[in-house]
């Protein structure tokens, strides 16, 4: 096979052909890393590049393999988003006040995943902290998506914040990435460039290693190719890990097994107060088309109500910076990266340390964070915002008396151009309006890639679960991904 046949497959095709010896995992990750040498400098979608890792991981993989002792993902090339610790490689995520931090530990979810007999390509650029919908807020700058619109040059944004994981996905450098979701991260971004992004439950992976954001909302998922790879791929990420006091005792099924199952009868919940004003017309009738797809597949389909879903985005824009201004408290300028001495009190080193090392919108989080916590406010907005987040919370547990699932939009929109949301931190977090319920409630919610804009830039659908029945959004996700034929991919111009 040629190297772009090898980084044009699909993770499922290219574990096929591992296991049917028609390709070594050495070859795979030298195609792998000579596209990324091409395309990152034009993307620059990998903030860390680790070539040599990967060729001595793939080594020992096709060992493995001759040995007869190969995993479920033996020489699958990854890209790991830099908010996962990985042991002895550089993690940052995405901020300067983490610096050249090497850490000593190895995030659980990335264990699993070489467990399992995956190959490390690199780490994925994201926003700063993982704050941010468009990756223009990363110390290493922005990623730029590879798609564009029809007859324009303009440079668009991949979304955020794992805009790195979905940017090398949709680019063919990497089989699959490692993402994270904390009110929109994995999904959104896997709307704005094609591709399949899943948060699970709460709990179903976990958050050892993970640079921590806001630790109730945080959660580890895949960006795939395919519904399937992201099966494959959520099966050896998750699992219990005593290591997270969150993380949930539960079995992981094998994803894959819901693939294919029929949805006859499963129940679709279209929620009427996703449609917003001012929704594109293109995104609504994408909307309108699942549900057709749906009801055709033999589903049936209910119009239903989430009443509180207009205070979900304030609501998560108090819960998650107050959490973040707590967990980023510890980047003092003494245990990490960056150490700015000032004139050499304690004092001076921690203001210097924490104004040089923290970007604009991390600031502007910190800052509302302890406000909303702080004694007189604390009652009027977190608690108040808690509250809210029950009633959330409530309103899905209602519904989901009703229905199997529901169907909403991904985004309000397709990819935005890089620059123009950055000075509206307002217009900017509107785009998690469709995606931060789903986390306040700790639900599941997978984005599918359905259909394309009038300038040919992709847009996605939503499926929202219950608790812990992922299984169901994969059956459903298979039914849209073929429904939608959605094969279109990045015209080529890096
Ligand atoms: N865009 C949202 C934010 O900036 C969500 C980010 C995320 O899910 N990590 O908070």
């Amino acid at each position: 096979m040629s190297a772009s046949d090898l980084t044009g497959l699909t993770l499922k095709g290219a574990l096929d052909a591992l296991a049917e010896k028609r390709v070594s995992a050495v070859e795979l990750a030298q195609a792998h890393i000579d596209a990324i040498a091409v395309a990152n400098p034009h993307l620059n979608a990998y903030v860390l590049e680790t070539p040599d890792k990967a060729l001595e991981m793939a080594r020992a993989s096709d060992d493995r393999r001759a040995r007869g002792e190969a995993g479920p993902l033996d020489g699958a090339s990854l890209g790991i988003k830099d908010l996962f610790a990985t042991k002895g490689v550089r993690s940052t995520a995405g901020s300067k006040i983490i610096g050249e931090f090497i850490p000593p530990y190895e995030s659980t979810v990335t264990a699993n995943l070489w467990r399992d007999g995956a190959v490390m390509l690199g780490k994925l650029n994201m926003d700063e902290f993982a704050m941010g919908s468009s990756n223009e807020t990363s110390a290493f700058g922005p990623v730029v998506n590879p798609w564009k619109t029809r007859g324009s040059n303009q440079p668009l944004t991949p979304g955020g914040s794992s805009g790195g994981s979905a940017a090398a996905v949709a680019a063919d450098l990497c089989l699959g990435a490692t993402a994270s979701d904390t009110g929109g991260s994995i999904r959104q971004p896997a709307a704005f460039t094609g591709t399949v992004g899943i948060k699970p439950t709460y709990g179903r992976c976990s958050r050892y290693g993970i640079v921590a954001f806001a630790s109730s909302l945080d959660q580890a998922g895949p960006i795939a190719k395919t519904v399937e790879d992201a099966a494959i791929l959520l099966r050896s990420m998750a699992g219990h890990d005593a290591k997270d006091s969150t993380s949930l005792d539960v079995e992981t099924p094998d994803f894959t097994s819901f693939l294919g199952k029929s949805p006859k009868g499963l129940r679709i919940g279209v929620p009427k107060e996703y449609r917003i004003d001012g929704m594109p017309d293109e995104v609504a009738k994408l909307w309108d088309q699942g549900v057709e797809w749906l009801k055709a597949a033999g589903c049936e389909i209910k119009t239903v109500s989430l009443p509180h879903t207009k205070y979900a985005l304030p609501a998560y824009y108090i819960i998650a910076p107050a959490e973040a201004s707590s967990n980023l408290a510890r980047y003092d300028g003494m245990r990490f990266g960056l150490r700015e001495l000032g004139n050499g009190t304690l004092t001076d080193v921690y203001e210097q340390s924490r104004a040089k090392g923290f970007g604009e919108e991390v600031k502007r989080r910190i800052l509302i964070g302890t406000y909303v916590l702080s004694a007189g406010y604390y009652d009027a907005y977190y608690l108040k915002a808690q509250k809210v987040r029950q009633r959330i919370a409530d309103d899905f547990d209602a519904v989901f008396q009703e229905v199997d699932a529901l169907l909403t939009p991904t985004a309000p929109s397709a990819a935005f151009a890089l620059g123009d949301r950055v000075s509206d931190p307002v217009a900017m977090y509107l785009n998690d309006v469709f995606t931060v319920t789903v986390n306040l409630a700790g639900l599941p919610g997978i984005s599918i890639p359905a259909g394309v804009d009038a300038g040919g830039l992709p847009l996605g659908l939503q499926l929202i679960g219950r608790a812990l029945d992922e299984g169901t959004l994969f059956t459903l996700g298979g039914v849209v991904e073929q429904a939608a034929a959605f094969r279109a991919k990045p015209e080529r111009w890096w």
